[in-house]
């Protein structure tokens, strides 16, 4: 694997958060989070040509946006605005699973209008962390002719904001949501169902991210699932599935091509950096990781799903 090899740009569209984190592991406070903090981190490790728009408040610690610069992101896109930072606050239950958001102050994210420069508008790959879909709208009406527009979003939007959400996906190529989201979005429990009506609202293909049971995609030609690794270390699920997105839509910008087998390679090198991130709190378990560290979790994940095919 050549990491950082001479390949497409990745626009990011995301929030960047201070999060507090309450579970089995105590109390946790103004920990580096947001979406597009997860998804540049590990979307870093695959190219240098990383993008973030987004938005932060005067108590913004500046280290998180060098540390950033240090990782080749680029953040001219990324403002400073007088105000709070976005700030969300969420529990997990002790099994780690299932969590609740207890707060969520908006802050400077409130006034957030995402401005793209030129570069940004020229990008190939376009992903949308889980913000607004009118703003997540807004962006895709000014970037110029990507090959690749993938999108988040969650169950606060898809509760109160459906009808824009509806307006984006029909400009999003690739949705990647949580099954309890795809439920909620299609209005059915059945997933293979779900993704079936979720495919005539605009997306040409659909990832659900299951958490640990691993993540399935949905296309016209049918579906592939990509395991999750069985780790001995889970601390804090926060971030998993940005972490997710920002390792496929990373290795796709490295890999130069939107094949069907680069897709299922993406998937499982987005499952690879969504199973480092939940073993630290934080973005802490994306930091300082080797490309051999990388080679060596896309291996076992290779090994935990091979199978021979067999004659009956
Ligand atoms: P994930 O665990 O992948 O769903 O992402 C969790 C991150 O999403 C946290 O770091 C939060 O800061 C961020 N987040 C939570 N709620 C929102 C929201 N309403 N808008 C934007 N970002 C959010």
């Amino acid at each position: 694997m050549h990491v950082r090899s001479a390949h497409r740009s990745l626009l990011v569209v995301g929030s960047v958060a201070l999060d507090d984190i309450d579970g089995p592991f105590g109390l946790h406070r103004d920990l580096l989070g947001g979406s597009a903090s997860f998804i540049a981190r590990a979307a870093a490790y695959f190219t240098r040509n990383v993008a973030v728009v987004g938005v932060i408040g005067d108590d913004f610690p500046q280290r998180h946006v060098d540390e950033m610069v240090g990782l080749g992101v680029d953040v001219s896109g990324i403002g400073r605005t007088p105000g709070e930072t976005f700030h969300w606050v969420g529990r997990y239950a002790p099994d780690l699973a299932t969590r609740e958001t207890l707060d969520t102050r908006l802050g400077v994210f409130a006034q957030f209008q995402p401005k793209l420069n030129d570069a940004h508008r020229d990008a190939q790959l376009v992903l949308l962390g889980n913000i607004d879909p009118a703003l997540q709208l807004d962006v895709l009406r000014q970037v110029r002719a990507p090959s690749l527009v993938a999108a988040d979003t969650m169950n606060l939007w898809i509760d109160i904001k459906r009808d824009e959400l509806c307006r984006t996906l029909a400009r999003v190529h690739t949705l990647m949501i949580n099954d309890e989201e795809a439920r909620q979005l299609a209005e059915e429990h059945n997933l293979r169902r779900a993704a079936a009506k979720i495919l005539k609202m605009g997306p040409t293909s659909l990832i659900i991210k299951r958490g640990d049971a691993g993540a399935l995609l949905f296309h016209g030609g049918g579906a592939f699932a990509a395991p999750a690794m069985p780790l001995a270390e889970v601390v804090d699920p926060t971030g998993a599935g940005d972490s997710f997105a920002g390792g496929l839509m990373g290795y796709l910008a490295y890999a130069g091509d939107l094949s069907p087998s680069t897709i299922r390679t993406a998937m499982i090198m987005g499952s690879v950096m969504g199973s480092f991130a939940v073993e630290k709190f934080s973005v802490d378990g994306l930091r300082g990781l080797t490309t051999a560290q990388i080679q060596q979790r896309f291996d076992d994940f290779a090994e935990l799903a091979h199978f021979e095919r067999v004659r009956l």
